[in-house]
């Protein structure tokens, strides 16, 4: 088969699905490989590159997706390349069922296959096709550097010949990929840092990062539940009164505050009040990971960094890992290679669309002219 990736046409999106070194494992299974001129260029991967790597380069969308049998890409294909995605044509790309619903129908009515990368389901066995996580983990790792560059303070504490100077205290809300990933970078950098997640499961694991979970007065346990496959599901009015007094209580006293909270395929929960951002002290910065499904905070504005009247830097960016286009595309192409792998199980080029496979099922949304979301629970965990 020829896999093919085109340049990303979404505004500021600097990442590729398709690295030199992912074609080169993509031809180990068999396959040939195609890319647009200067797909990569923002990621900083030249065409020479790939053309070292043994893909042809072609000069122009039209004829990438004339060429590739399968389409690898990063974002939702837009409307002129919805257009372009043929019957018989297998695309490969983060693409929201839910969101994207009219795009799926249409490529379900032309026959063409969908398999969408936010749907692969979080059992063990896909941990390696996991995009979602790949780039959360990145988004989390930057959300601590992206506040550090807007904090005035350092991180770590210090005694100096010019007096000491405190450690920063840093909140992480919500323990998942992203919370982990920044959680890590906080202590790393030596913040004081505190998480805190309505999963008690994961107290343990933030404890062994450094960090101090922040259990709430409640007599209760302290979730909710987590649903199936890590996910957590809504929280009680009650136990969503405690959470927030309980950040209210210690608002005052952090100096910077990661929110990552996510229920899926659900808005983002409002966990940081206003009255908790003007409780905060000048220069205390708040990253709400968020942003892109309506905020964990309040006064988030999506894509954007606003200071409020009392000196609060609230970053509500949502492009995250394409800051830092290089390493996500590098990982995302993996977590692609990996399901080409599965597609491919005799390594000889030929695609084998086993919708007898958990993880092939669970992200295919659209296969034999028909829709196939939502798909059944996966049999294995
Ligand atoms: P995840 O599901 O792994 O983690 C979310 C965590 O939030 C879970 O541990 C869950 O238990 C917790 N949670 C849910 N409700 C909560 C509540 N009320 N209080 C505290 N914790 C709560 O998700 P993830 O992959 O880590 O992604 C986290 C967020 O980061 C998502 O909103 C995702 O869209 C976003 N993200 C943003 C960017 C960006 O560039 N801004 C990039 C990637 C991911």
């Amino acid at each position: 088969m020829i896999v093919g990736t085109p340049k990303e046409l979404f505004e500021g999106e600097n990442r590729v699905a398709m690295t030199p070194a992912s074609a080169l494992e993509l031809q180990k299974l068999g396959h040939s490989c195609v890319i647009e001129t200067k797909a990569g260029a923002a990621a900083g991967f030249s065409d020479k590159d790939y053309k070292d790597a043994g893909v042809e380069v072609v000069k122009t969308a039209a004829a990438l997706w004339k060429a590739a049998d399968i389409v690898a890409k990063v974002r939702v294909p837009d409307d002129g390349e919805m257009k372009r995605l043929s019957a018989d044509q297998t695309l490969i790309s983060f693409f929201s069922p839910v969101a994207d619903e009219a795009k799926m129908k249409s490529a379900a009515r032309k026959g063409a296959t969908v398999v969408a990368m936010e749907m692969i389901p979080r059992i063990s066995r896909a941990q390696k096709m996991d995009a979602l996580s790949s780039m959360a983990n990145i988004a989390g790792y930057r959300a601590v550097i992206e506040a550090g560059n807007n904090f005035p303070r350092f991180f770590t504490g210090q005694i100096t010949a010019a007096g000491k100077v405190p450690p920063a205290k840093v909140l992480v809300v919500g323990a998942g990929v992203a919370g982990l990933a920044a959680i890590g970078t906080s202590t790393s950098l030596g913040a004081i840092t505190y998480a805190f997640d309505v999963r008690p499961e994961v107290a343990e694991q933030v404890e062994s990062m450094g960090a101090e979970f922040v259990f709430l007065d409640f007599e209760e346990e302290q979730a909710d539940g987590a649903s199936s496959g890590g996910y957590a599901s809504v929280s009680s009015p009650e136990f969503a009164a405690a959470q927030l007094a309980k950040f209210r209580e210690i608002a005052p006293d952090m100096d910077i505050v990661i929110t990552t909270a996510l229920i899926p395929n659900r808005e983002a929960p409002e966990l940081w009040t206003e009255d908790m951002v003007k409780s905060m002290k000048p220069g205390s910065v708040i990253v709400d990971l968020a942003a892109e499904k309506g905020g964990n905070c309040k006064l988030t504005v999506k894509d954007e960094k606003i200071v409020t009247d009392n000196g609060v830097t609230i970053i509500g960016y949502t492009d995250f890992p394409s800051r830092m286009a290089a390493q996500s595309s590098t990982l995302y192409a993996t977590n692609i290679r990996h399901l080409m792998t599965d597609l491919t199980p005799e390594k000889d080029g030929v695609v084998n669309h086993d919708m007898e496979d958990d993880v092939i099922r669970g992200a295919t949304v659209a296969y034999g002219k028909e829709v196939t979301f939502p798909p059944p629970p996966p049999k294995v965990q």
